[in-house]
C-alpha cells in the first residue's frame, strides 16, 4: 500500500457571545481544529487532528512533510514518526511540528485499522477494558452574572444524563474555585467524581492553599495545579494534599514525559494523542507509565477526530496497577457546544449510563464529513 495524497484543513468557527468561554489562560472566541487526511493507491483513506494552531500546522504538513509522506506505506508508521520527528530536532523537540506530526500518525493509524479491518484499538494490542467512565468537561467561565449557579446547574444538567463524573474549571483565584467547587458539589451530590482542572493557573504554594481548602468535596483529581515546566510545583503540590494529581496533556514525546513520569509528579498522566505525537506516541508514554506504575490516561479536547482516537486509546493503555479489581479509567468527554465534535464525524460514541462503550467499527471507527470541512474550512 502506498500514499498518493495528502490533504490538510484548517477548520473555524466564530463562536457568538454567549457561547465564548474561558479557561484559566484565554478566552476563546472560536473554535479551531486541523485535521489531515491521508489517501492510499487501495482506497482506503485515514483522518488524524492535531491539537493547536490549526493554520499553522497546515503549513507545517502541506510545505513540510507532504512530499516525504507520498508514496510511503502506512504500515511503517514507525519509520515515518522518527524521521519527521528528526526534520525538526534540531530546531526544537516539542510544540507546533509535533502536534502536526500527532495528525499524521493518526490517520496512519486509521488506514492501518482499516486495512486490516479492525478497530484501532485492537491493532494496538486489545483493549484491557470493556467500558470506560466517561466525565463531563464543561464548566467554562461564561459571559454570564450568575456564574457560580449557572455553572452549578450545567454540572447537575450532566448528571441528570447520566454521567457519573464531572470536571470543574479553576484556576481563577481562592475566591472563585472555593465557591463554584463547593456549588457544584452540593449541586450533584455526593455519589459523583468531580474532577477540578486549574489549566496551570497557579504556582505551588497557591494550588497547595486552595487544594487544602477543597479537599473535603473529595475532588477525584487536581488537574494541571502548576505550569508544565514546574516539575518540582508538581511534586511539592502533590506531596502537600490528600487529592490525586493529574497533568501531562500539555507535554510532548516520550522524551518530555519522562521526567515528568518518572519524578513521580501526578497521580494520573493525560498524555493527549493530538499533542504529545500521535497513537505511537501515546504508547510509549504508556509503556514509561507502566515502568512508575502510574495510570496514563488520554486527554481528550477537540473534533470528533479527536474524541475517537482518544476512545481507542484508553481502552488500549494497560491498568497500572493491575489486579482484579483494577481502578476505573476515565474518559474525557467535552460537553460544551462545538460543532465539530458533534458533526464532523458520525457515529457518536456509544454511551450508556455515564459509561462508554468500544465500536466494533474499523480503523477509528468514524466517518468524515466533507461537506463540513468544505464550509469551515479557512487559509
Ligand atoms: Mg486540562
Amino acid at each position: 500500500m502506498k500514499i498518493t495524497n495528502v490533504a490538510s484543513y484548517a477548520l473555524e468557527q466564530k463562536l457568538e457571545k454567549k457561547d465564548q468561554f474561558a479557561f484559566s489562560q484565554a478566552w476563546c472566541d472560536k473554535r479551531t481544529v486541523f485535521i489531515c487526511k491521508i489517501e492510499t493507491d487501495e482506497g482506503i483513506t485515514g483522518w488524524g487532528e492535531a491539537f493547536g494552531p490549526s493554520l499553522i500546522h497546515k503549513t507545517i504538513v502541506d510545505k513540510f512533510y507532504r512530499d516525504y509522506l507520498i508514496g510511503k506505506n502506512p504500515f511503517d508508521s514507525q519509520v515515518i514518526w522518527e524521521t519527521l520527528h528528526n526534520k525538526f530536532r534540531d530546531n526544537g523537540q516539542k510544540g507546533v511540528t509535533v502536534q502536526a506530526l500527532s495528525a499524521v500518525d493518526i490517520a496512519l493509524w486509521d488506514i492501518k485499522g482499516k486495512a486490516a479491518d479492525v478497530p484501532v484499538y485492537q491493532l494496538m494490542g486489545g483493549r484491557f477494558r470493556d467500558r470506560l467512565k466517561a466525565y463531563a468537561t464543561g464548566m467554562y467561565r461564561k459571559y454570564t452574572p450568575n456564574e457560580i449557579e449557572e455553572t452549578a446547574a450545567e454540572a447537575a444538567s450532566y448528571v441528570e444524563r447520566g454521567f457519573r463524573a464531572v470536571k470543574v474549571k479553576t484556576g481563577f483565584g481562592f475566591d472563585y474555585d472555593y465557591a463554584v467547587i463547593k456549588a457544584v458539589r452540593e449541586a450533584i451530590g455526593d455519589d459523583i467524581n468531580m474532577m477540578i482542572d486549574a489549566n496551570h493557573g497557579y504556582n505551588a504554594s497557591t494550588a497547595i492553599k486552595i487544594g487544602r481548602a477543597v479537599e473535603k468535596f473529595d475532588i477525584t483529581w487536581y488537574e494541571e495545579p502548576v505550569p508544565p515546566e514546574d516539575l518540582e510545583g508538581y511534586k511539592e503540590v502533590k506531596a502537600s494534599l490528600n487529592i490525586p494529581i493529574a497533568g501531562g496533556e500539555a507535554e510532548f514525546t516520550r522524551w518530555g514525559l519522562n521526567d515528568f513520569i518518572r519524578y513521580r509528579c501526578a497521580d494520573y498522566v493525560q498524555a493527549d494523542c493530538t499533542i504529545t505525537g500521535g497513537l505511537s506516541e501515546f504508547m510509549r508514554v504508556g509503556l514509561l507509565c507502566s515502568i512508575a506504575n502510574i495510570q496514563c490516561m488520554p486527554h481528550i479536547w477537540g473534533s470528533s477526530i479527536a474524541l475517537a482516537t482518544g476512545i481507542n486509546a484508553a481502552f488500549s493503555v494497560p491498568d497500572f496497577p493491575p489486579g482484579l479489581e483494577p481502578a476505573d479509567v476515565y474518559l474525557e468527554y467535552d460537553q460544551t457546544e462545538n460543532i465539530f465534535r458533534e458533526e464532523l464525524a458520525s457515529p457518536k460514541p456509544i454511551v450508556k449510563d455515564g459509561w462508554l462503550y468500544p465500536s466494533e467499527k474499523p480503523g477509528l471507527g468514524i466517518e468524515v464529513n466533507e461537506d463540513l470541512i468544505k464550509h469551515y474550512a479557512v487559509e
